[in-house]
């Protein structure tokens, strides 16, 4: 039978282009998880994907039960669940001020990170209950939370601390609304976030690798510097963005070879491990890329994932 994946966030940019080549290669049908229906349909129609391929389902991951509500309305669908594609994220570079999510989490974290901390955690029970043969779970990193490159070092650099801001709630009032208790900063939220995604990856292959047979991996899948991830970005840094990426850093990558690659972590025979983050070289090939010490640091995933649970009500 055909696979069904679902893919938070693909009415644009690197979703949308995974979205698109999945449903193209016949093999999968893709349910489309958006905040904005009406701007996925669209999107979905322009980039040719064909009607019947996809489905576009509600999802806002700044409201916890929205998650619910889609994961209940997934589960009224029928379908089985064979991959789960974590990739909607915000980034809020030039924000002065943090502003919330519904259940009160600062933006960036509660919606990179802890929307789809309970979306993963909710529907690892569906694809538990898969008869697919190569069930995963993705969840979209990224190198600017990996201090160990240069882009990493770019300032403001990631770093959860002892996660007193996380444990205090995040809300900006009674606790920091950053994960590390420090000042506001838009840019390190979104870089926090990326962190928090990649060891919640690793901690659910720790906790359920061997029980269940799901594989768990994140990926970097290039600088994809076109994309509406960078649209709260001042006007100069999003004309000279794009050249200085394919020119002097040649980290470049269009959307539609992102979204190749994402695809091949969803369905590719030979990206079944576990536990990996995947990478691509110049010449487009894959391989398991390191972590930076703190996004491959075994404790702080132990931490962010007990703390996590409490925010999202799963304890
Ligand atoms: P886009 O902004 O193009 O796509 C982000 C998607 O997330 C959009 O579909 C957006 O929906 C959705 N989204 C945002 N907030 C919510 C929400 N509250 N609920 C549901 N969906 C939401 O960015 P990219 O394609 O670049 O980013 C995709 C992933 O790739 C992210 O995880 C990002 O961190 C990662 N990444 C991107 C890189 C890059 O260079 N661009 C590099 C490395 C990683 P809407 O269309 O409604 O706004």
């Amino acid at each position: 039978r055909q696979g069904v994946v679902v893919i938070t966030g693909a009415s644009s940019g690197l979703g949308l282009a995974t979205a698109k080549s999945l449903a193209e290669s016949g093999k999968w049908h893709v349910v489309m998880a958006c905040r904005d229906f009406l701007k996925a349909e669209k999107a979905a129609k322009a980039a040719g994907m064909a009607k019947g391929s996809y489905t576009i389902a509600h999802l806002d991951l700044a409201s916890l039960d929205s998650v619910r509500q889609f994961v209940d309305a997934f589960r009224r669908s029928g379908r089985p669940l064979d991959v789960l594609v974590c990739n909607a994220a915000i980034y809020r570079p030039t924000a002065r001020k943090p502003t919330y999510t519904a259940d009160g989490y600062e933006m960036s974290v509660g919606v990179n990170h802890l929307g789809h901390f309970l979306l993963a955690n909710l529907l690892l029970d569906d694809m538990k209950q898969s008869d697919y043969p190569s069930r995963r779970l993705i969840i979209v990193g990224s190198i600017t939370g990996n201090t160990n490159t240069l882009a990493g070092n770019v300032p403001p650099k990631a770093g959860l601390g002892d996660l007193r801001g996380l444990a205090g709630g995040l809300d900006g009032r009674s606790s920091s609304a950053m994960i590390d208790g420090g000042e506001f900063d838009g840019a390190k939220a979104y870089k926090d976030s990326k962190i928090c995604n990649m060891l919640t990856m690793q901690e659910f292959h720790r906790r359920f690798h061997e029980e269940t047979g799901i594989a768990f991996a994140s990926l970097y899948p290039g600088c994809i510097a076109t994309t509406g991830l960078f649209r709260e970005h001042v006007p100069l840094f999003r004309l000279l963005f794009p050249p200085f990426q394919k020119f002097i850093t040649k980290g470049f990558v269009s959307e539609e070879e992102s979204g190749k690659r994402l695809a091949q972590v969803v369905s590719d025979p030979s990206l079944t491990k576990s536990g990996v983050y995947w990478s691509w070289n110049k010449d487009s090939a894959s391989f398991e890329n390191q972590l930076s010490e703190e996004a491959s640091d075994a404790a702080k995933a132990k931490k962010v994932w007990e703390i996590s649970e409490k925010l999202v009500g799963l304890t």
